[in-house]
């Protein structure tokens, strides 16, 4: 057997995570939250977008736009930061949680438009988005969804922490744990594989979380200005601040995984890979795709049915593969 009808029954048996079209919104839908950060009231609408367009931060105000993608992250230190190409003081805060919802939801080409610098938090889980996203609804398009395969094991680390990304035959599978000193917090550990019914069911609602030390230390700074417990889990020591207490047992790591998912999809594409991460934190996930496009030997694109390219003529526009190669080929030849 050469492997193509077992890859083709893998399909069959697994429509999730072989979604062989590119998806956008059926409909563009709104909202209005506060930035965590500035404290800012913002206005955010997702809206349709064309093939190959990936997903593309419009700071309406300036009207500049801001392509998600992990070359533009300039900032990692409380949330991921992305700056419009060539412009660095054109930003848009804490992209991940939006971004998680998008790539869970199987969304490959959307607008994020927000008009200021910061995407607003709402209750600090991606819940918010996935139900916007599941209001306005999600239609295939007419081009085939691809997917970046990775060929070899690739790892970043620092001190204790670490993330890698290994081979996989389907999907994104993920596998997170954690480790604070925080007693509410503690140890935790989750192994999923990425899927529209996985990311809604058991990612969405995890709330970020901070330790209340760390809050005061923030707002005295002039940061987390719109931090509340309405919008993050505050934990002290032992106790959970929030009058409601978690949402779930292990809500934290189930948050962490949710920054992964966000993260990861500043690769551009769906990943095809098995991630492995240990108290991971945008840097390091920001790094590891940074790692990963360092080296083509570490990639390769396939269509979202595990085909690779040259193989599957039956494989959308050649002006928009084309296309995206070449995007791919910028991004691996641009300095990290
Ligand atoms: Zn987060």
């Amino acid at each position: 057997m050469d492997g193509l009808p077992h890859l083709a029954m893998l399909h069959l048996d697994r429509p999730h995570y072989a979604a062989q079209a590119q998806r956008t919104l059926k409909a563009a839908i709104d909202c209005v939250g506060v930035g965590l950060h500035g404290g800012r009231r913002v206005h955010l609408a997702l809206r349709p977008a064309g093939i190959d367009t990936g997903i593309v931060f419009r700071r309406t105000d300036l009207c500049i736009d801001i392509p998600a993608r992990f070359d533009l992250v300039v900032d990692t230190r409380l949330c991921t930061v992305l700056a419009a190409p060539g412009q660095p003081d054109v930003r848009v805060a804490t992209v991940e949680h939006v971004l998680a919802a998008l790539a869970g939801a199987g969304v490959s080409n959307a607008i994020v438009a927000v008009d200021g610098p910061e995407i607003p938090i709402l209750d600090g889980s991606a819940q918010e988005f996935t139900f916007l996203i599941a209001c306005a609804g999600v239609v295939d398009q007419a081009a085939a969804q691809l997917e970046i395969a990775v060929l070899r094991p690739v790892r970043v680390e620092l001190g204790e922490a670490f993330v890698e990304l290994h081979p996989s035959s389907h999907g994104l599978e993920l596998a997170v744990s954690i480790d604070f000193d925080a007693a509410a917090i503690g140890t935790q550990a989750l192994d999923l594989l990425l899927t529209p019914d996985t990311f809604r069911d058991e990612l969405a609602s995890a709330r970020t979380f901070a330790m209340a030390d760390e809050i005061e230390a923030l707002q005295q700074a002039g940061l987390a200005q719109g931090g509340s417990l309405d919008n993050a889990v505050v934990v002290d020591g032992a106790v959970v601040l929030n009058p409601g207490g978690l949402r779930c047992p292990d809500e934290f790591v189930r948050h962490k995984m949710l920054d992964v998912v966000g993260d990861l999809a500043l690769a551009g594409t769906r990943l095809r890979a098995r991630m492995i991460g240990h108290r991971c934190g945008h840097a390091l996930n920001n790094q590891l795709l940074r790692a990963l496009f360092a080296d083509h030997a570490n990639w390769r694109l396939v269509s979202g049915a595990g085909w690779p390219i040259a193989a599957n003529p039956a494989m959308g526009s050649a002006g928009g593969l084309a296309g995206l190669r070449d995007h791919r080929r910028a991004l691996a030849a641009s300095p990290s």
